[in-house]
Formats: C-alpha cells, structure tokens, sequence
C-alpha cells in the first residue's frame, strides 16, 4: 500500500465484533480472563492476550500496528510521551558505565534528559551532525548507541541516515533515529538502516494537538550481543524480538509510561490525515520561507527546502515529498524575535509543532532554557532565532499574518516616545 492508503487502512484487526470501522476505545484498566490458568499464561507471555492497560490495550495495539506498518519495522511499543518513548529506548540497553555518542543538533528536551541519565552513570558524547570523523573519534569501548534525529529540532539539518547507520554498524552499535520533525511520510529511517524509530506522536502524527504521546519502532534487524548489552542477555532468545521483549518485560512495565487508550484513538484519527497534512505544511512552509527569503534580505531564513541551506542537498537525497514543514528565521537581535512573536495575529505563541494550525516559538527563551550556551550554539538555537511551525492554513493567510508582524518588528503604531 502507498502512504495515503496505508495510514487509513493498514493496522486493522479483523476479528472486530460489531464491524466498526474505527478501533473502540478500551477504557479499562484491567482485562478479565475465564481461568486463572489463562491468566497465568497471559503474564507469562505464553497466550496472547490482556491483561492490564500500563502493559498492553487493544487499542493502543491498533495505534502501534499502525506505527509499525509506516515506519517499517516488526513491533512498536507506544509510551505516554515522545520523552517517554526516548527513555525507553535508552533504558532499555544501557547500565552504569555506557556511553552514548549523539548529534549535537537535538530537540531541548531530549538535552535536558541525557543530562539527568548522567547521575545513573550514563555519559553522552555530543558531536556535530554529519561529521563522520567527528562521529568515529566519538565512539569508544563504552560506546552503546549512536543517536541523532531525521531533521534536528530547531537546526533542520539534515542527518544522512545512511553513513550514519553504516558508521555505527562497523562499530557494532546500534542507530537510534528520532525522526519526529520529518515523520513516516519524508522518510522511512528503518529502511536506511536505522535500527530504532522514535517519534513522538504528540505533534504530526496526532496532528491536532490533542494529546501527548510517543512511540518507538524497532526494525529487528540489530544483533544484540550478551556480552556487550547484558541487560538483554535474557531475551537474545527472542531473536530479532528481543529488544521488544525486554522492554515489555521490564524497562516499560517498570516506569509505567504506558498510552492512554483515549489517546491512542486521538492519534488514530489523526494519523489517517498525516499524509494530507505533511503535502499541504510542507508545501505551505516552502511558500513561506521563499517569500520572507526574497523580501526580507536582511532577514536570514533556514529551511532544509532553499538551496541556501546547508543541509539541501542531503535533504533532496533522503527526504520524499517535502522538506519539513518547520523553518527558522533570524531577525537581528532577542528584542526583535519577541516583537516578531508578539505582533503575530494568526499564529499561535505555542511550544509545540505539528499542529494543524501555525505555531511560533523562541527556543533560546524557552525549549532549550536549560541548555547550556556550548548545547545552544551546537543546537543551533540563537538568541535571535524564531521557529515557525507551519500549519495547514490558506498560505496566503500565513504570509499576509508575517508580512505585516515582520513591518512591526520595530514598532507599529504604539508610540514609544
Ligand atoms: C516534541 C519532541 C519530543 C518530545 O515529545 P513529547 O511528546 O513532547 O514528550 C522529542 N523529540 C522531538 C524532535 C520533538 O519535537
């Protein structure tokens, strides 16, 4: 199936009772079953079935199906948060010792939280996206995973999934891909060699901002060795499902940041518009940093769509059907990225992307407040830097909402003297 067929039909079970054509919401926290002999074989994994919401629901399975279909892999494992996906998926193979070697161009939160793994005795290493020297000289004996996203939150480089995955496959390791800012639709990490996907599905893929939630996807393609990840050592009987295995039996289980069932029908809603959605944003963000490009010139614009990005090339390569639907501009100073924001009458004051709706937010003063100004820089955040998440709006709308905020930058009818 192609992507737009896939994200409406893909997923479905076909025993479903009464033949409606969206999943039921199971609100039930507990499941019961007719024998405790059945219960036990439940929680021993030897019947499938349910038991208990924080470890599976039949609707959350609908929404990890679904998952699990767009991005490639065998099974996905659907969490309370993109934070919360992010966590299991370190957690789950790291111990007291390990490393962890990074692109520097990360979202704030995903900063803030490899920060905190450093009082568990989990160190990690930043290194500047795409600099494959950098990235081997990086890795060492302690070395675990290798980490970047598709399209780094807020720089928009490009990440060259590829090199990166053939890098950290030489060195035995495994390539975690966040791949949240470019989505299912602009690329299938997996299939570039990823060996895990994490997207947190609060912004595209629920699309709508009506709930917070992540997912994780493993491709179950990466060997992991015993002696190297002893915390799998267990589950490497599982074969290509020994990630997953451990997970549900431990990591995920123990921290308990499962999905609402309410939330994983939001996202099963939202996710049959991704493809539609991503056309239109994509489009819409390309008009936009085109047009501020062409008549602001002394306005810098960064989208992985102009030619004026570093990144394009790489993007044009890896990226199908788009360049994003986020862009960066830099207005002069801190001053005039807060007037920017705050003459803008269409556009949301939001801490958030991939919404329907257009969203505008300076990361320095905000998601990356607690990045230190080294983390900033290599994050590309600026103290003039405005991110704009563009939205499905009539684009003529959306430009007409910046022409007139950008002609206010330094003052529009309140008098400052
Ligand atoms: C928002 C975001 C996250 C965190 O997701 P939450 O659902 O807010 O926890 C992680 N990575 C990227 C790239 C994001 O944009």
């Amino acid at each position: 199936m192609r992507f737009n067929t896939a994200v409406v039909h893909e997923g479905r079970e076909k025993n479903e009772t009464y033949g409606a054509t969206l999943p039921p919401i199971y609100q039930s926290s507990a499941f019961e079953q007719e024998t405790a002999e059945k219960l036990e074989k439940i929680f021993d994994n030897k019947l499938p079935g349910y038991c208990y919401t924080r470890v599976a629901n039949p609707t959350v399975a609908a929404f990890e199906r679904k998952i699990t279909k767009l991005e490639g892999g065998i099974a996905s494992v659907a969490c309370a948060s993109g934070m919360a996906a992010l966590a299991n998926a370190f957690l789950n193979i790291l111990r007291t010792g390990d490393e962890i070697v990074t692109s520097a161009s990360l979202y704030g939160g995903t900063i803030d939280l490899f920060r905190d793994l450093e009082a568990f005795g989990i160190r990690t290493v930043y290194v500047e996206n795409n600099n494959w020297d950098a990235f081997e000289t990086a890795i060492n004996d302690r070395t675990r995973l290798i980490f970047a996203e598709t399209i780094g939150n807020p720089r928009l480089d490009v990440t060259d999934i590829k090199t990166l995955a053939n890098i950290a496959h030489r060195r035995e390791l495994p390539l975690i891909i966040d791949n949240t800012t470019a989505t299912s639709y602009l690329v299938r990490p997996l299939e570039l060699g990823a060996d895990i996907v994490v997207n947190s599905s609060s912004k595209y893929i629920n699309g709508n901002s009506s709930g917070i939630s992540g997912v994780l996807t493993d491709s179950g393609h990466f060997k992991w060795k015993k002696e190297k990840y002893p915390v799998l050592a267990d589950y490497i009987k599982f074969g290509s499902m020994a990630y997953i295995a451990r997970m549900r039996a431990s990591i995920f289980r123990d921290i308990g940041a499962c999905l609402s069932p309410q939330n994983a029908f939001l996202n099963l809603l939202g996710i049959e518009t991704l493809g539609l959605r991503m056309e239109r944003q994509c489009q819409n963000a390309y008009e936009l940093a085109r047009w501020i490009q062409t008549s602001y010139p002394e306005i810098h614009v960064n989208y992985p769509g102009l030619k004026s990005s570093p990144w394009h090339e790489i993007a044009k390569q890896e990226l199908h059907g788009g360049y994003g639907a986020i862009l960066t501009v830099r207005v002069g100073s801190g001053k005039n990225a807060f007037s920017l924001i705050n003459h803008l009458k269409m556009a949301r004051r939001v801490s958030n992307i991939g919404d329907t709706k257009t969203l505008v937010i300076h990361p320095a003063s905000t998601i990356s407040l607690y990045s230190t100004e080294k983390q900033k820089a290599a994050a590309g955040v600026y103290e003039d830097l405005v991110r704009i998440s563009v939205g499905i709006e009539d684009i003529e709308d959306i430009i007409q909402d910046f022409k007139q905020a950008i002609e206010c930058i330094n003052g529009c009818g309140e008098k400052t003297e």
